[in-house]
């Protein structure tokens, strides 16, 4: 989820301040949408770096055609058919082997090894975040799920569910948190199978990284430990708590118009924590002290509507920090004046879906795609 952020500038961000000043002010979805087509075709030489999560990138534009509603621009067998060849399935049928593995998808081709002579899978690299990415795509090109082996690919997940209900995110290990929480969840939620996740655990996990200032950590005691650990109290840690307890059915949709008091999660705590971070540049930072950032109006915008709040937002304001990070030739930057990402392109057009921009397909928060594909119409 957030993990790509880091790493999915693929261009040098000094010098391209002056570029800024040709920015155009209004929305251009056809300029977009050749900016993503182009991404579909042939990715940058600079995405060289990040190909251990290729089909992350692809979710990004296989979702970004989905809600500039140009799907029909791709062939939807041909995708679905590549987002498969990544799944992993097991090759021997020892009790050891399979309760050892993660049969999951993998999220690239380089990571992806043949069998040893005894046919085990010794680098299976098959990954909670490439799981949801794979089968997130898969919704969106109308695959039928119900063709997955669901079955062994849950109960493995199983296995990754550690005893304070955390996950980690393959099986030979990794850090635990709530990214990983949120893919589990999301998992579950699109295979309409719950049997690979406990539940219970996984709630508790999360009401603990609940911060005393509302907003959420990776991991529990986020905010009262060193300073690299508090710096992980963000936009998106709170998103992935919130949308996995939405998705695990702990809060009922549009809570705010309900009885806020009855939810789990300290819930004007949490507003208190969200209403500050709206800048005066009209854009949204992922947590205190940092800059406005194209991408939090997904992870703060998206947790405003799951809870019923999204009016909380001044959306004109916001709408003029996004368009002022839109570059000339399509995408959006992290913020005004850099070279457009990926990344930061496909949070800003679910921003805009929010905004309800003529054009978009509707957004559904907590699985972070259209809402047509996560209806599965
Ligand atoms: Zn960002």
């Amino acid at each position: 989820m957030n993990s790509t952020e880091n790493t999915s500038s693929p261009s040098p961000s000094s010098s391209s301040s002056s570029s800024s000043s040709s920015l155009t002010m209004e929305l251009d979805k056809d300029l977009h949408v050749t900016f993503i087509e182009m991404m579909y075709h042939l990715l940058p030489t600079p995405y060289e770096s990040q190909e251990i999560n290729h089909l992350t990138l692809a979710y990004f534009i296989i979702s970004s055609l989905d809600f500039l509603r140009s799907l029909h621009r791709l062939d939807k067998h041909a995708v679905a058919d590549w987002v498969l060849s990544f799944q992993l399935h097991p090759t021997t049928t020892t009790t050891t082997a399979r309760t050892r593995q993660f049969y999951g998808f993998h999220g690239s081709r380089t990571s992806m090894f043949p069998p040893d002579q005894n046919g085990v899978l010794l680098h299976n690299h098959s990954h909670l975040a490439s799981t949801y990415s794979a089968l997130a795509i898969l919704k969106i090109v109308g695959y039928d799920l119900s063709k997955i082996d669901s079955e062994l690919m849950l109960t493995s997940m199983r296995n990754l569910q550690q005893p304070d209900g955390s996950f980690m995110p393959i099986h030979i290990g990794g850090e635990t948190d709530l990214r990983f929480v949120y893919c589990a969840a999301a998992i579950s939620f699109m295979l309409n199978n719950w049997s690979g996740i406990d539940k219970e655990k996984a709630k508790d996990y999360i009401l603990h990284c609940q911060s005393y200032d509302g907003g959420f950590g990776l991991v529990p005691g986020a905010e009262s430990q060193d300073n690299k650990l508090a710096a992980i109290l963000t936009g998106g840690a709170t998103y992935c708590a919130v949308a996995s307890l939405q998705l695990m059915g702990y809060i009922e949709d549009n809570l705010l118009s309900s009885c806020a008091s009855s939810s789990l999660i300290d819930v004007p705590l949490l507003l208190d924590w969200i209403s500050q971070r709206q800048g005066t540049d009209g854009g949204i930072q992922g947590r205190p002290n940092k800059s406005s950032d194209t991408c939090y109006a997904f992870w703060i915008g998206a947790v405003l509507k799951i809870l019923g709040g999204y009016n909380f937002i001044d959306s004109k304001s916001l709408r003029g920090f996004l368009l002022a990070s839109q570059y000339k030739y399509g995408g959006f930057s992290k913020f005004p004046g850099e070279f457009p990402d990926l990344y930061h392109t496909y949070y800003g057009f679910t921003a805009f879906s929010m905004l309800e921009e003529s054009g978009f397909n509707s957004l559904c928060p907590e699985l972070g795609i259209t809402e047509i594909s996560a209806m599965g119409v």
